[in-house]
């Protein structure tokens, strides 16, 4: 999924022409992607000479990081309103089952995607 790095946006609005389906605005002269209007076809990524544009892959670091903060929080939250130190634990545990839960989905289906990829070169 594309994203825009702000500090290297200029402004010049080529990617919202380029979007076959307006999923870019222009918002106090940096480009922001609509997600939910994306359809993933990397041409804004293509025509960005600044590079601004950037792939998914470098927000790994900061998800992890907010993904941790996000569990503690969770853990605080448990201990204050269940009034047990062992909750945290057990609130840890809950999120650790989860973050599994993510990980078999993620891939399942890519399991399942590529296989429609080599139907597809099949075809
Ligand atoms: S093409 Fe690149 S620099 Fe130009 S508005 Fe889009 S993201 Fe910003
Ligand atoms: S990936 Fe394609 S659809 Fe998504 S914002 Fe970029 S140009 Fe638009």
């Amino acid at each position: 999924m594309p994203w825009v790095a702000e500090d290297m946006c200029i402004g010049c609005g080529i990617c919202v022409e380029e979007c076959p389906v307006d999923a870019i605005v222009m918002e106090d002269e940096i480009a922001k992607i609509h997600m939910s209007d994306c359809i993933h076809c990397g041409k804004c990524h293509d025509v960005c000479d600044q590079q601004a544009v950037r792939h998914d892959s470098e927000k790994v670091p900061d998800e992890v990081k907010a993904n941790v903060a996000e569990t503690m929080s969770f853990m605080e939250a448990c201990e204050r309103y269940l009034g047990d130190a062992e909750e945290r634990q057990k609130c840890l545990n809950r999120m650790i089952k989860h973050f599994n839960k993510e990980r078999m989905v993620a891939e399942k289906t890519i399991e399942e995607l590529e296989l429609l990829r080599n139907h597809n070169r099949r075809t």
